[in-house]
């Protein structure tokens, strides 16, 4: 097990930078999920850290030890890919066998732990057989058997659930889960998937070309995003980004934005004094979550409803504010939502981002 620190990491290949100072440290034992749209360097910086890839600038620390030139062998790692890479011609227990054998480990310490490893996973039952018999979730189970076997430093995940369909996504997403918590190994784990980082993460770093956005926990990332890209990438409906104004006043700060019914204002928002006092009368960007929003007659939000779609464990309805398009996310059996209606907000939650800048005001 062990600690892991990048340090003002760059990447370039020629005068393209594809990482720009990467910053970001775990400890020993934790998740972290490097999140991402496609492209935006998420697999380069994994290929730094198992050795893959060279680095530009900056340093990459496993276990309070430098490893920027040491040879990917030597780090104590043990990568699982979106392609399992397993040998055709082996059985399972071959390939599992395969990287121990090369490391010249006795035949009955590499069946023993063979054995563990395929029980962790629950396919006793698959030593024998082929890659070709197995389907895509076993594949990956074998994947990742290969490198349990291993007692890494460190694992490596790049996207490897990307090649399964939805179901067996959710199957395999809580065995990665369940591994983690046994082994209790400090694992990094690229995706473009938010569900994946909200539910496997200790920590999130989300990254957008090149460039970290938001690290920390994934429900400080939810609640607290570091910026607009960050709030609308995670959570699904997006965050609301609703387009107002801050309230001069000298009690709590209110917001205020226009609906096609009215004005609406929303008292009581968490906001420091020095920020109330910078953008009093300023525009300003209201993010809201849709499941902060809740049908009331007392509610502050006058709502003209365009569309409602139930998804069975939520109704969603589609509104207009601010210009913009907003959803709520209502529980399917609170009382039906009539036409013009009113929704409360949970003042407490809302988080507010800079219309310029887009950075979140604290
Ligand atoms: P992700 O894994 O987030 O989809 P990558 O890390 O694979 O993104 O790629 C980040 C960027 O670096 C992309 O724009 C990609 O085209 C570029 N890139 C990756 N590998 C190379 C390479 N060997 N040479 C040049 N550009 C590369
Ligand atoms: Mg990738």
């Amino acid at each position: 097990m062990a600690t892991l620190d990048i340090n003002r990491v760059r990447k370039a290949y020629g005068k393209m930078e594809v990482l720009k100072e990467i910053n970001i440290s775990i400890e020993d034992g934790e998740f972290l999920v490097l999140l991402g749209p496609s492209g935006c360097g998420k697999s380069t910086l994994l290929n730094i850290i198992a050795g893959l890839e060279e680095i530009t600038d900056g340093e990459v620390l496993i276990g309070n030890r430098v490893v920027n030139d040491m040879a990917p062998k030597d780090r104590d790692i043990a990568m699982v890919f979106q392609s399992y890479a397993l040998y055709p011609t082996m059985t399972v227990r071959e390939n599992i066998e395969f990287g121990m054998k090369i490391r010249g480990i006795p035949a009955a310490e590499r069946a023993k732990a063979t054995q563990q490893a395929a029980e962790m996973l629950q396919m006793e039952g698959l030593l024998d057989r082929k890659p070709s018999q197995l389907s895509g979730g076993q594949r990956q189970r074998v994947a990742m058997g290969r490198a349990i076997v291993r007692h890494p430093d460190l694992f490596l995940f790049d996207e490897p659930l990307s090649n399964l369909d939805a179901k067996l996504r959710v199957d395999m997403r809580t065995e990665i889960k369940r591994l983690h918590q046994r082994l209790g190994s400090t694992i990094v784990y690229v995706t473009h998937d938010q569900i994946e980082a909200m539910t496997l993460a200790t920590k999130v770093a989300v990254m957008k070309g090149g460039v970290v956005q938001h690290f920390g926990p994934p429900q400080e990332v939810y609640d607290r995003p570091a910026n607009v890209y960050v709030a609308r990438f995670v959570g699904s409906p997006a965050m609301n980004i609703i387009p107002g104004r801050l309230l001069a006043s000298d009690g709590a700060p209110s917001v205020a934005f226009d609906t096609p019914s009215g004005e609406a204002v929303l008292h009581g928002i968490s906001l420091s004094a020095e920020a109330a006092r910078h953008y009093a009368g300023r525009e300003v960007l209201i993010g809201i979550r849709p499941e902060h929003c809740a049908r009331d007659p007392q509610g502050a939000v006058p709502v003209g409803v365009d569309v409602v779609e139930p998804t069975g464990p939520d109704t969603l309805i589609v509104f207009s504010a601010g210009g913009t398009e907003v959803v709520a996310r209502l529980d399917p059996h609170a009382t039906e939502v009539g036409q013009q209606d009113r929704f409360a907000v949970k003042t407490e939650k809302v988080v507010l981002f800079d219309p310029e800048t887009e950075v979140r005001i604290d």
